[in-house]
């Protein structure tokens, strides 16, 4: 007998199919959606005006989640991490950041990551595969249901573990049912996508409907010293900035650029210079953010930029006419950069050997 499949994976036409298929009308399609979306019942008992019969054919078919939460670290500003167990046994990270009235969720796109930043545990072991339609909204759904009072997540960020332009045929279906009304119903506005740079893809993302927020990890302006920090990195700076600059004209969204500063590798007056003169004619807003070291890279002898050299790098940008944004750290004392959580589960599992 196979496993049931998960509700999650499936999309309004089909979950209407498998709804008249166990007998059902359709529009108790849209009812069994909003018991799973909108109020996170995780049960199908939760399901309260749905006939027991067709819950009960359902639940022999469907499952409703097919993943779950196995570990949740709480740091002492509130920022939590939690550990996601997929179906075949692997597992993906997302992390609930509150600061005051905002709730900002990073989740996963994949398990693990091909990109390989030379300062991300994410990228340590390469990518295992891409993840499902339901597993990414899973994530949201998870953290959802550990809010408390009133707090519901506001914003909702793809800069967790993984390459989000690789796996756009799960995203923006995942995407299009966190922004659907009578789900989850998050704004677009309030989405942010985060990729390290893969002009063609960019370019498809561009026509999603609705239109979602981009940021570029950026890094450096310069060709080769970003292929040292971003070893896959294929394309050319210009190439990426001219990706960008086409989403602005499409959209009329502003992209982010993310700068992950290392001291003494990419913090210095000529790579601000170098991001002043690559990025000074779009309509942009660089963030910088202040490297976390991770124990697992402390061979590489990277290190976190002095606040100093952060000020004056910000500076420098400004004076160039740049928007600059500094990323404060959060949730230091849990594990709190990309990708450790799911390598501590790893090492416990003694399988940090795997490898796409
Ligand atoms: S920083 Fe992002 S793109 Fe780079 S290896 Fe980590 S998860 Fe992948």
């Amino acid at each position: 007998m196979t496993s049931p499949t998960a509700l999650t994976e499936l999309d309004d036409a089909a979950l209407r199919q498998r709804v008249i298929d166990c007998g059902g009308q359709p529009f108790q399609a849209r009812q069994i959606a909003q018991w799973v979306y909108r109020h996170g019942v995780t049960d199908y008992d939760g399901m309260k005006n749905v006939p027991g019969a067709l819950k009960n054919r359902l639940a022999a078919e469907l499952s409703l989640r097919s993943s779950q939460v196995e570990n949740a670290d709480l740091a002492a500003d509130g920022t939590e991490k939690l550990l996601v167990r997929l179906r075949d046994g692997q597992s993906v990270e997302c992390v609930i950041i509150p600061d005051d009235a905002r709730t900002t969720l990073c989740v996963s796109s994949q398990v693990g990551c091909p990109v390989g930043c030379v300062f991300c545990a994410s990228g340590m072991f390469g990518v295992i595969r891409n993840l499902t339609v339901g597993e990414i909204v899973e994530q949201v759904l998870h953290a959802k249901a550990r809010l408390k009072g009133d707090r519901r997540i506001t914003n909702l960020v793809v800069m967790g573990m993984g390459e989000p332009m690789l796996n756009l045929p799960s995203l923006l279906p995942a995407l299009r049912r966190l922004h659907d009304k009578d789900g989850i119903d998050m704004g677009a506005r309030r989405i942010t996508v985060s990729t390290s740079g893969y002009p063609r893809q960019m370019a498809e993302f561009a026509e999603a409907d609705p239109s979602y927020n981009l940021a570029v990890s950026l890094h450096a302006a310069d060709d080769e010293l970003r292929r040292k920090l971003v070893p896959t990195a294929k394309h050319p700076v210009k190439d990426i900035v001219a990706a960008a600059s086409s989403y602005f004209a499409h959209k009329g969204r502003e992209v982010t650029f993310e700068v992950v500063l290392l001291a003494q590798v990419n913090d210095r007056p000529q790579d601000a210079e170098a991001l002043v003169f690559a990025l000074g004619a779009i309509p942009c807003t660089v963030n910088l953010i202040p490297w976390n070291p991770v124990e697992e890279l402390a061979s590489t002898g990277l290190r976190r930029p002095h606040v100093a050299a952060v000020d004056a790098f910000a500076e420098s940008l400004r004076a160039g006419g740049l928007k600059v944004t500094v990323r404060r750290q959060r949730g230091a004392d849990q594990s709190a950069a990309c990708g450790q959580l799911r390598l501590r589960d790893l090492r416990e599992r003694g399988d940090t050997a795997a490898r796409c």
